[in-house]
């Protein structure tokens, strides 16, 4: 059965870093929104900024933002933010990277970053896949 609640549920992210789109064509994509799209339809229905609660304009438009999610915990039953995810943000947010907390989004619209393309060079961080 599929567990609505589960996929609906809200979890724990935070920003990892300002995403550049630049990135997201070495892994084959126009852009990690378009990423987003692509890899998790479910994000495509996300009509709002789950950082900011603004819904996405033509002036503020919908990035996807580079977060660590708490998708697991530790071994106290705390959240742990250690899953690399992509979720559809606003612009605006997306560019004030450092001043951001703590946010929600559900489980459903976070997509797992794609691994690691074999033609990056060695300057990118190691990846977990
Ligand atoms: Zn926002």
């Amino acid at each position: 059965m599929l567990d609505l609640n589960h996929l609906f549920e809200n979890i724990i992210c935070f920003q990892a870093k300002e995403t550049s789109d630049e990135d997201a064509k070495e892994y084959g994509y126009a852009s990690w929104i378009d990423y987003c799209h692509k890899r998790n339809l479910a994000s495509y229905f996300v009509r709002a900024c789950p950082i900011c609660g603004k819904p996405f304009t033509s002036e503020n438009y919908a990035v996807g933002g580079h977060v660590l999610a708490a998708l697991s915990k530790d071994k106290d039953g705390n959240p742990a933010l250690d899953t690399e995810c992509i979720t559809p943000i606003c612009n605006r947010c997306n560019v004030r990277a450092d001043k951001l907390g703590f946010f929600n989004v559900k489980r459903i619209y976070l997509t797992k970053t794609p691994p690691k393309p074999k033609t990056l060079g060695s300057k990118k961080t190691k990846s977990p896949f």
